[in-house]
C-alpha cells in the first residue's frame, strides 16, 4: 500500500467497527498477517473478536524474560483457551547474559537501551515476512498515543500497522471483557492499568494516564516499538 491508500483507509476506519477492520486485515494480508500482543486487554479483545475471523492468525508475543509470572500464566490459558499459533518473540541474550555485557540492571541505567535489545529489536527481526501487524495501541491510553493512526507504516518493519481499536476507551474495552466474561492479568485489580516488564512497571502515579506506572522513574514513556527510529526503514 502506498501511502496515499493508507491515509485514505484509515480514514475511511474511523467510524468502523474494530471487528470489520480485522476482517478487512484477515482477507487483505491472509497470512502475511500478525497479532502482536503483550496480553494486555485489548490484546485479549483483539483475539477474541479473531476467533469468529481468523482464529489461527499468528500471534507474536515479546517475552523479555522479565515477566510478571502473572502475565506468564495468562498467556498460557489464553493459548489453551483459543487455541493460538502463539509464537514467543525472545532477545538474543538472557538477562544475565545482558548483564555479562552491559552490566547489571541496564533497565536502571538505560532503558532505551534495554528496550531496544529486548523488544524493538526482536518484534523487528520476527515481523520479517509479514506484511501487515495489529496492535493494541488506543488513543485514550496517553498523551503520547492520542494521535494513533488506524493505520500507518511502521517504519521498523516496514509493514502496515493496524490499530483497530484506536478510538475505543478502556470503559468500552473492559465491559467487552466482562461481557464475554473473559480471563485478564490480575494485577489490573492491583492498581497497574499498564503491565510490562516487572522490572519496569509499578501501580500507578497519575489516574489520568493509565502508563504512568511504565518507567516511572524516567522521562521514558514508550518502550520503542511504537516510536519512529531515527533512519526510516526502507520498503518495497
Ligand atoms: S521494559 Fe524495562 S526491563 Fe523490559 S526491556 Fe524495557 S527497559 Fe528492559
Amino acid at each position: 500500500m502506498n501511502r496515499y491508500e493508507i491515509e485514505t483507509q484509515a480514514e475511511a476506519f474511523e467510524n468502523a467497527n474494530p471487528r470489520d477492520i480485522l476482517a478487512w486485515a484477515s482477507e487483505r494480508f491472509g497470512d502475511k498477517l500478525a497479532i502482536v500482543t503483550s496480553f494486555q486487554v485489548t490484546g485479549i479483545v483483539t483475539l477474541h473478536m479473531l476467533q469468529g475471523i481468523a482464529p489461527r492468525t499468528p500471534v507474536l508475543t515479546l517475552d523479555t524474560g522479565l515477566l510478571f509470572p502473572e502475565t506468564q500464566d495468562l498467556i498460557a490459558r489464553l493459548d489453551q483457551q483459543f487455541d493460538l499459533d502463539l509464537r514467543r518473540v525472545k532477545p538474543r541474550q538472557t538477562p544475565k547474559q545482558q548483564a555479562r555485557d552491559y552490566g547489571d540492571r541496564l533497565w536502571e541505567r538505560n532503558p532505551d537501551r534495554c528496550c531496544h535489545i529486548r523488544k524493538t529489536i526482536p518484534l523487528r527481526d520476527a515481523l520479517a515476512g509479514f506484511a501487515a501487524w495489529v496492535t493494541g495501541l488506543r488513543r485514550d491510553q496517553s498523551a503520547g498515543r492520542a494521535a494513533t493512526p488506524i493505520l500507518s507504516r511502521d517504519r521498523h518493519s516496514g509493514a502496515i500497522k493496524i490499530a483497530p481499536f484506536a478510538n475505543w476507551s478502556a470503559e468500552r474495552i473492559w465491559q467487552y471483557i466482562r461481557d464475554q466474561n473473559l480471563p485478564y492479568n490480575p494485577l489490573h485489580d492491583m492498581g497497574y492499568p499498564s503491565i510490562g516488564c516487572w522490572t519496569c512497571t509499578k501501580s500507578i502515579t497519575d489516574a489520568r494516564d493509565s502508563r504512568s506506572g511504565r518507567w516511572a522513574d524516567h522521562a521514558k514513556t514508550e518502550c520503542g516499538i511504537h516510536v519512529a527510529p531515527a533512519i526510516e526503514v526502507a520498503r518495497g
